[in-house]
């Protein structure tokens, strides 16, 4: 879908932001790891090309969720090293070759899939990288004679032993105990591994930022890099982190509602005097949620409160006095001396700013400031 370039709502970039949030991340955990940018989900609703480019030599690699967003980052000139995290459908192996992507070992099935599907083709050199489930449940394998397992596959049929890891469910907790056992288990396997790949990495952006006792060779940075808190605000942050997105849009609509009249679909807000109401073109379809009813938005500095249902391309917010067409409304950073945070909006969902972020719909035109 292209988005709506002459809509005037839209999300602001600041993509200085996720630099200095990478190099404030270096200075933090003192050591020389690798850091791999985690761009999947359009860089958690950032925009992956434009994020991808504007991290370009300060990061060894990507991340991506699957082969598609894998083959949209080199189709834009990005030659540095991209792991797919999830396992792809084993018959695209060979493309994942020949674009030097490097895959996920979900489990010794898929590898013999890999195989197996791809009968008539040379697959020498594919680059692998196992996945150990520690403790997540998710993909993965969970024993040591799985992962030599594999190796002895990998060797066979000169695929490329390229790296082992694992991922940790709790490491934005304040409790260690989960963590620690993930740990456990993963150095376990490492120990019981018949040889060392390329790289052995586990670190995601909360096990960065609070346990860089632990990272071994590759750190996998998504949410923090984008200035989100990966806990929510439950734990505090070594180091400061910018948040990099904002969200505007423009009063496209006011006008004076008499006390009594209602609002919205459903009726569900009745005024009780006479008062200013205003218009934007953002709605439920831009991923700003029905539940939004009730939460906030900037003007000058100021809250107004979204009243009457959140309609699919619209939302009605209550003004404290009459305001031009095309005054700047902000629905996500900062607007004066008030701000609305990812964190903010989560909170009033009950969810998670990762999940805020990604709901952003491609709807909405992004642009960019600081290339
Ligand atoms: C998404 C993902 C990450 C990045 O996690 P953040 O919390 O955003 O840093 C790292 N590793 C894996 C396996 C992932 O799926």
């Amino acid at each position: 879908m292209r988005s709506s370039i002459h809509r005037p709502t839209r999300i602001i970039v600041n993509l200085e932001s996720i630099r200095r949030n990478i190099r404030n991340l270096r200075d933090h955990v003192g050591s020389d790891p690798m850091v791999y940018a985690v761009v999947k989900a359009n860089s958690y609703g950032h925009g992956s090309v434009r994020v991808a480019h504007a991290v370009q030599g300060l990061v060894d690699g990507f991340c991506v969720s699957n082969l598609d967003e894998a083959l949209e980052l080199r189709e834009n000139n990005i030659f540095e090293n991209i792991l797919v995290l999830s396992g792809i459908s084993p018959r695209d192996a060979k493309l994942a070759l020949e674009e030097n992507i490097s895959l996920t070992i979900p489990s010794v099935e898929w590898l013999l899939q890999v195989i197996d599907e791809n009968r008539e083709e040379d697959l020498s050199g594919l680059k692998l990288h196992i996945k150990f489930d520690s403790g997540m449940g998710r993909i993965g394998v969970r024993c040591v004679e799985d992962i030599n397992e594999i190796i002895e596959i990998i060797d066979k049929y000169n695929f490329t032993f390229d790296g082992i890891f694992t991922h940790f469910a709790t490491a934005d907790e304040a409790s260690q105990t989960k963590f620690e056992q993930q740990e456990h288990a993963f150095k376990s396997a490492l120990a019981g591994m018949e040889r060392r790949p390329h790289f052995i990495h586990s670190t995601n952006s909360a096990a960065s930022l609070w346990h860089p006792d632990t990272i071994e060779d590759i750190i996998r940075f998504g949410d923090a890099m984008y200035g989100l808190n990966p806990s929510c605000g439950n734990i505090e942050l070594p180091f400061e982190l910018e948040p990099a997105l904002t969200l505007e849009s423009e009063l496209s609509h006011v006008k004076l509602l008499e006390e009594g009249e209602t609002v919205g679909y459903g009726a569900t807000y009745t005024t009780d005097s006479d008062i200013f109401v205003g218009t934007l073109p953002i709605g439920y379809a831009d991923g700003w949620t029905r539940n939004m009813q009730g939460f906030d938005v900037l003007i000058d500095g100021k809250r107004m409160p979204i009243i009457g249902r959140v309609s699919m391309d619209q939302i009605t917010i209550q003004l404290d006095q009459e305001y031009p067409l095309g005054t700047k409304v902000t629905l996500i950073g900062k607007n004066g001396n008030d701000v609305i945070t990812v964190d903010d909006v989560a909170n009033k969902r009950g969810t998670i700013n990762y999940e805020v972020v990604c709901l952003l719909s491609d709807r909405i035109y992004r642009t960019y400031i600081n290339e």
